[in-house]
C-alpha cells in the first residue's frame, strides 16, 4: 500500500495527466467484490461534509500534521526556495515561495509533511491494476474510479475504461453526476456500474450545502436509468442536512420513478476524518458542527425507504 502512495518526482508533476491523491487496494465498499479504488483530485461540488478535502483542488497540495512533526528541521534544510521556517508552533510554509517540488516530503522522517497529488500515466495505472487481477477474478471485483469527481478528467477516464474493458476488468465510477449529460452517456457505454451520489433532494438546499444546485444531477440520473445503465444510489447521511423525513420521502419517490436498476440505496454515515485533513491543509473547518444521525434515526430512515419498496443498507 505504501508503495502505491509514492510521492511524485518533479518530472511527474509536469505531466498533463490528472492528479491522483490515493490508490486503495482491497477496498470492499466501492462496488462489488474486492476493488482497487483510484481517487482523482478535482471536484466541481464543495460539500460541507467532504471527508477528502484534499480532493477538491485539482492541483497538488502540501499537507502538514503538527502532531507527527519531530521539529527536526530536515524539511527546512532541504528546501531550495527557503519556503519553510520552523516556529514554536511547528513549521510554516510560505505558499508564495513553495513550488510543490516535494523534496521536503521526501526528506521528512515522520511523514508529518506530505504532498497530495501525483500523476500516473494510463500505462502505469494499468500495471498497478494488472497486479490485482487475481483478487478481481476470485471476488468478482474490479476497479473503481473515485475522487473528487473522476469524470472531470473525461478523456483520461475514457481511455482507462477502454483499456480495462479490453482486459475484461469490471469498472465502477463513483460520481456526483454533475457533468454534461452527453459525457455521462459516453461513460455509460464503457463502465459496468455507476455509484451515483444523491446528497440532498431539494435543489436550493443542495446548493446551500454543496455550492451547486442538483438540477443537472437529477436529470442525469434519470437519463442513466432511461438508457439502461447500471447504477447504485449512495446517500451520505448527515444530521441536519439530509436526514429529515421530507428529504427521505422525496428521495424515495424519485427513486421509484427511475427505470431499470434495482430499487436500492446505500447509506453512508458521516465520519469526521475530513476534519483532521482540513487542519493538515491549513484550512479552516466548516462551522456547521456536522455529525452522523443517531442509530435510531438511521433505522427510521431505512424503514422509510423499505416502506416504499426500496432496499436500504448501511455502506455499499
Ligand atoms: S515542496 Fe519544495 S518548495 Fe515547497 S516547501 Fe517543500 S521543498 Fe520547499
Ligand atoms: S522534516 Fe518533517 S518532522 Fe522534520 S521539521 Fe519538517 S515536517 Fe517536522
Amino acid at each position: 500500500m505504501k508503495e502505491l502512495k509514492m510521492k511524485q518526482s518533479s518530472s511527474e508533476q509536469i505531466s498533463t495527466n490528472p492528479l491522483i491523491f490515493d490508490i486503495k487496494r482491497y477496498s470492499i465498499n466501492d462496488g462489488p467484490g474486492i476493488r482497487l479504488t483510484i481517487f482523482f483530485k478535482g471536484c466541481n461540488l464543495d460539500c460541507a461534509w467532504c471527508h477528502n478535502p484534499e480532493s477538491k483542488s485539482s492541483q497538488a497540495q502540501k499537507l502538514y500534521s503538527i502532531g507527527k512533526c519531530a521539529m527536526c528541521s530536515a524539511c527546512v534544510n532541504v528546501c531550495e526556495n527557503e519556503a519553510i521556517s520552523l516556529t514554536g508552533e511547528g513549521i510554516r510554509t510560505d505558499q508564495q515561495l513553495c513550488v510543490l517540488c516535494g523534496k521536503c516530503a521526501e526528506e521528512c522522517p515522520t511523514n508529518a509533511t506530505e504532498i497530495s497529488g501525483y500523476s500516473k500515466t494510463i500505462d502505469e495505472l494499468l500495471e498497478i491494476i494488472d497486479r490485482e487481477k487475481t483478487f478481481f477474478e476470485t471476488s468478482n471485483g474490479g476497479i473503481t474510479l473515485s475522487g473528487g469527481e473522476p469524470l472531470l478528467h473525461f478523456d483520461f477516464v475514457v481511455r482507462l475504461l477502454d483499456e480495462c474493458k479490453k482486459r475484461g476488468i469490471h469498472t465502477a465510477i463513483d460520481t456526483a453526476g454533475n457533468i454534461p449529460t452527453e459525457r455521462l452517456i459516453e461513460i455509460a457505454k464503457r463502465t459496468d456500474l455507476f455509484l451515483f451520489d444523491i446528497k440532498v433532494f431539494d435543489s436550493e438546499a443542495h446548493k446551500f450545502w454543496t455550492k451547486r444546485n442538483n438540477n443537472l444531477i437529477l436529470k442525469n440520473l434519470k437519463v442513466l436509468s432511461n438508457i439502461g445503465a447500471r447504477f447504485q444510489i449512495r446517500i451520505p447521511l448527515i444530521e441536519g442536512v439530509n436526514t429529515g423525513e421530507e428529504n427521505i420521502i422525496n428521495t424515495a419517490k424519485m427513486i421509484l420513478e427511475l427505470d431499470g436498476s434495482t430499487k436500492r440505496v446505500d447509506l453512508l454515515t458521516y465520519h469526521s476524518n475530513g476534519e483532521r485533513k482540513f487542519e493538515k491543509l491549513g484550512k479552516e473547518l466548516n462551522h456547521h458542527n456536522l455529525k452522523s444521525p443517531s442509530s435510531q434515526r438511521i433505522k427510521e430512515i431505512i424503514d422509510t425507504f423499505m416502506s416504499y419498496g426500496i432496499e436500504a443498507q448501511i455502506g455499499g
